[in-house]
């Protein structure tokens, strides 16, 4: 068991949150477990408790969450805490931030989040209006954000604010905020149609002092933070969501082979095998173009396309194999029972987070000479 210090008062609380009122199959045990598995120290240095392991071992580990645990808003929120604050910190961070709050990122007793839409600004991240003002020694932060994953969970935020409106992509910077800083407060958890037990909410920054030292990265660099963070996050949430699929297939496969229509297993149907192996395709497509992208990502290749691809093969066939399997299940796939229509409202967003479909497509254009990125 975790031995709870004083400091984590706060954090069995919110744990108590999360697999409480939200959860739709746990109680708070499977953070417990997630963090004393090691999982979430995976890829960063040992000096600040991590494990050491490069994108492509994390990527690995982390199919495995995938396929073995059904709670997706889980599986959602441990990427969400590993990449928002973990990576940011790791690859930006200045020693002392790391030092400050690596550690905890690590073992899982600090939440992480990440905080860049906001209610009128989502695609358009140029448009967002949170500004960040220095002031001395300290940066004052004005605005709201929506849709902060972990939000109502979170320990650690990072937010991206202008700090020179002017300056287009170079005038925004990323800053590390602590949930007990003054002027930050966040909503309430808002319901949603799937990833239930992964809590979103907004947030809300009034006239809130951040010292300068909580700057991630460089003033006007946010952008580059945000790149950074943003591959990282569709890859390993997208690994995640392969296991998800292999899980789903073997369910079906399984399933195919026991159900009987007509006097003979279901899955002796030209068209049930096909959809099955349409979702063997997707899935096995979806890890390919993962691995390939994160092999020249790491090599310090430019993956602008790659990714969007990536992204996009993978969202869709996540979508594609929770609808199959439904179809799959017939009657039972629509009953909440057999827990596939809610893998299904969870793949839905994957059309949506970590950049909508239709900008992935406008990347993809752009690198064709195609219009501008969006
Ligand atoms: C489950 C979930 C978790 C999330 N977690 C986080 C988080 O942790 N932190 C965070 O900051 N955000 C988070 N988000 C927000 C997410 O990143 C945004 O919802 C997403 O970027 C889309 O922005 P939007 O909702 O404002 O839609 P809009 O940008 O308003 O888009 C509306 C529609 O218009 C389309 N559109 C917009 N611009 C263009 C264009 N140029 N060309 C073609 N089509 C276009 C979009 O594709 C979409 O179909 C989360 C969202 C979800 C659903």
């Amino acid at each position: 068991m975790i031995a709870w210090s004083k400091d984590d008062e706060r954090l069995k609380e919110g744990i108590g949150l999360w697999f409480g009122k939200f959860a739709e199959d746990f109680p708070r045990e499977p953070w417990l477990a997630v963090m004393e598995s090691g999982l979430l120290r995976l890829p960063f240095d040992e000096k600040w408790g991590g494990l050491g392991q490069s994108l492509l071992t994390t990527m690995y580990v982390l199919e495995e969450p995938g396929r073995g645990c059904p709670n997706t808003g889980l599986n959602f929120g441990i990427t969400t805490h590993m990449v928002s604050t973990g990576v940011a910190l790791q690859r930006f961070g200045s020693t002392a931030l790391k030092d400050a709050y690596l550690p905890r990122v690590c073992a899982g007793t600090a939440i992480g989040a990440h905080a860049v839409t906001e209610p009128d600004s989502g695609s358009d991240m140029l448009g967002m209006r949170t500004t960040a003002t220095a002031d001395g020694d300290c940066y004052r932060l004005s605005g709201s954000k929506a849709f902060v994953g972990n939000g109502p969970v979170a320990d650690l935020v990072v937010v991206y604010a202008k700090t020179e409106p002017a300056a287009g992509p170079l005038g925004v910077t990323a800053f590390l905020v602590p949930r007990d800083t003054p002027g930050l407060t966040f909503g309430d958890p808002v319901e949603k149609m799937g990833l239930r037990s992964s809590p979103l909410c907004s947030l809300f920054l009034d006239d809130c002092r951040v010292p300068k030292t909580h700057i991630v990265g460089r003033v006007g660099a946010g952008f580059l933070v945000l790149d950074h963070v943003m591959t990282w996050e569709i890859l390993c949430r997208f690994i995640v969501s392969t296991g998800e699929m292999r899980r789903r297939l073997d369910r079906c496969v399984e399933y195919a082979g026991q159900r009987s229509a007509f006097g003979r297993p279901i899955g002796g149907f030209q068209a049930v095998a096909n959809r099955i192996v349409d979702m063997k395709i997707g899935l096995e497509t979806s890890g390919k173009w993962l691995y390939d992208t994160a092999e020249k990502f790491t090599a310090g290749r430019k993956v602008t396309a790659d990714l969007a691809t990536a992204k996009l093969v993978a969202g869709r066939a996540a979508l594609d194999s929770a609808l199959g399997a439904v179809q799959v299940f017939g009657g039972n796939g629509y009953l909440a029972e057999y827990g596939l229509e809610q893998e299904l409202r969870g793949a839905v967003a994957g059309t949506i987070y970590s950049g909508t479909t239709e900008t992935q497509y406008n990347r993809i254009a752009a690198t064709l000479g195609l219009g501008r990125a969006a």
